[in-house]
């Protein structure tokens, strides 16, 4: 296990990026929990229970996988599928959420508060509670709870309690802001678990550290398999999943690195999330980054069919890379992401996220114009099994509904 990963920030900062715009009362806990990361990232003892926990209890290493009848079907390039998809709980979140669940534990905390919004982070969040025993509390948006009511009996089956926020828009932007206010009440004896590469330093530094293994799971793996990576693709929500993919190579000129943001149902505000397109620079969240808003500077509405990549933000180091041009940035439409989730179930027995799908669009627009000779590796950040009521929506709406209006009167009440 390596512990070589460094994330280049300077006080905080990726160049005009990142740093630690939070309330004064919030600059000790963050300042107390940078110098328990540092001290304890480079703990071998830090380090071998970490390990341990990804391969016993997340399931690691996730494979990495050849399409073969993809890249059959494409003509051109080679593609392989990283399947974070396969980590516990279906998602890379778990990487994160386990790593910081540790530190908290290191640092003496009682008690875990998260934000969620479409619940994912609050599910592994939960789950890493639950597995080290810590109490939890998940906020999370009132309207969101009502979106994603699945992920909301998962988290309370995992033991959490999850706090309904009414305040503003009853969505992600409003959870961060209470648990921001919790944590400036509690931080003596309670960790905050951020889920992506974003909010105030150290945590876009330290979720990257944590979903670092991604990227050295892949760069063995490929070795294994004897190939060279030409082109990294991953989705960019807040960043997590890519950042973790890409760090073994953001200071190399290659392999070519490529996010996708999701480009929705159009360009106009409130109906896509690229923050990198829209190019609008901001501080929002203890942060200064790319974000999606309005004339006069508030965090606008966004849109993307995955709930994941719906933030108005981008994490820090993302927003440097794009500007410093290492990593390319692309878009793809709602359409074109669920069309590519369908073909990857049937040509390859991979059902992806929705988010993943982005990428996994991206790879099949890609591949034919590679050469044989070259290969491109997408993260599969997760497993679509979560997006099932999206999903069947969109593609067998009328059954769908019969299925539910059945389910909903054989309920008792
Ligand atoms: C949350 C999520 C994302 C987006 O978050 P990042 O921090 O950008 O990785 C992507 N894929 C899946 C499956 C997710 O759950």
């Amino acid at each position: 296990m390596s512990v070589g990963y460094n994330a280049h920030a300077v006080d905080g900062f990726f160049g005009q990026f990142g740093g630690r715009y939070v309330a004064d009362v919030l600059w000790d806990p963050l300042q107390r929990l940078e110098q328990a990361f540092n001290a304890h990232w480079a703990a071998s003892e830090f380090q071998n229970a970490l390990h341990n926990l990804q391969q016993h209890f997340v399931g690691r290493p996730t494979p990495l996988y050849e399409a073969k009848n993809l890249t059959r079907e494409l003509g051109g390039g080679r593609i392989y599928l990283k399947l974070e998809g396969l980590a516990h709980t279906g998602a890379h979140k778990i990487n994160n959420a386990i790593g910081q669940a540790l530190i908290a534990k290191r640092m003496g905390k009682r008690r875990v508060i998260a934000e969620t919004g479409a619940g994912q982070h609050g599910v592994a969040t939960a789950t890493v509670c639950a597995a080290l025993q810590l109490p939890c509390v998940i906020y999370m948006g009132a309207v969101d709870m009502r979106r994603q009511h699945p992920n909301v009996l998962r988290m309370r089956l995992l033991g959490a309690e999850v706090r309904a926020v009414e305040s503003g828009a009853a969505t992600l932007k409003d959870a961060v802001n209470a648990a921001l206010r919790d944590w400036a009440a509690s931080y003596e004896h309670t960790h905050y678990l951020i889920g992506s590469a974003l909010g105030p330093h150290p945590f876009p530094q330290m979720v990257a550290a944590f979903q670092s293994v991604i990227g050295q799971e892949c760069v063995v793996q490929a070795a294994e398999l004897g190939f060279t990576p030409h082109y990294c693709l991953a989705c960019v929500g807040g960043g997590s999943n890519a950042i973790g993919f890409f760090s073994p190579w953001i200071n190399t000129s290659t392999p070519i690195l490529i996010g996708v943001e999701a480009g929705g149902t159009g360009t106009q505000t409130g109906q896509h999330a690229t923050r990198v397109a829209t190019k609008t620079v901001g501080i929002a969240h203890g942060y200064k980054s790319y974000f999606i808003q309005s004339e006069d500077g508030q965090l606008a509405k966004t849109h993307s069919i995955s709930a994941g990549l719906d933030y108005p933000g981008i994490g820090p180091q993302m927003a440097a890379l794009a500007e410093s041009g290492r990593v390319r940035f692309v878009s793809v439409t709602d359409r074109d992401a669920l069309a590519a989730l369908q073909r990857t179930a049937r040509s390859e027995g991979v059902l992806a996220a929705l988010e993943s799908s982005h990428a996994i669009a991206h790879a099949i627009a890609l591949a034919p114009r590679c050469t044989e000779e070259e290969n491109i590796i997408v993260n599969v950040s997760g497993s679509g099994e979560k997006d099932l009521f999206i999903i069947a929506k969109h593609t067998q709406p009328a059954q769908w509904k019969a299925f539910l209006e059945q389910e909903a009167d054989s309920i008792d009440t």
